[in-house]
Order: C-alpha cells, then structure tokens, then sequence
C-alpha cells in the first residue's frame, strides 16, 4: 500500500509545480504583454495611415513617407501633433510604402515580446 501512496504524492506535487510555474512565467510576462499590444496597434495605425498617404498622393511602392506626411492621416487613437510612442521606448520607421512600419525594439526587445506586425 506504500507504494500508491507515493506515486500520488509524486503526481500532486508535479501538478503543483507546473501550476506555480505557469503563475509565476505570467506574472513575469504580464506587464511586457501589456505594454507590446499597444505598440502593435500604434504600428497598425502608422501602416494605415502610411497606406492611405499612398493612394492619395498616388506614390509608388518605393516612396518613403515623412511623419509630416503620415501624422495628419494617423486615427484618433493617437495625438496628431505627436509621433506615436512605443510602450517599451521604441522608436518607429515609417520605411517604403511596400514595408510594413517597424518598431526599434522588433524582434530583439529585450523582453523576448514581438514589437512587429
Ligand atoms: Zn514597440
């Protein structure tokens, strides 16, 4: 009957520890994840805004918008007087009309998150 007894023990205390590790990888990441989905929608604001800079001054897919250009054509979600501001202190490239934005801190943030589209 000893036997039982352990393996129990064994399983319970696995389960325990997969579950405080879940606990304590989210509570680490947490804040990182929350402050990467602004950053993504700032960059789906720019791509739009980029796009529609675009069609309306009819330029090709190698034009390099300024934030001249695109920060009268940025949606209400960001202020139209300032450049938009990456949560995690990234700085943004608006590139060639046919390149997504990009974020400084892209795929190398420090944190292991996704600033990219
Ligand atoms: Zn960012």
């Amino acid at each position: 009957m000893k036997k039982p007894i352990i393996i129990i023990a064994v399983v319970v205390l696995s389960v325990a520890a997969v579950v405080a590790f879940i606990a304590v990888r989210h509570a680490i990441n947490a804040p990182f994840v929350a402050s990467r989905q602004p950053c993504i929608n700032n960059l789906r604001q720019i791509d739009g805004a980029k796009q529609q800079w675009a069609l309306e001054y009819q330029k090709s897919s190698s034009d390099v918008p300024t934030w001249n250009d695109v920060l009268p054509l940025l949606g209400r979600g960001l202020l139209q007087t300032n450049l938009p501001i990456c949560p995690n202190g990234g700085t943004y490239i608006l590139g060639r009309v046919d390149e997504e934005p990009r974020c400084s801190l892209g795929h190398t943030n420090i944190d292991g998150t996704l600033h990219a589209l």
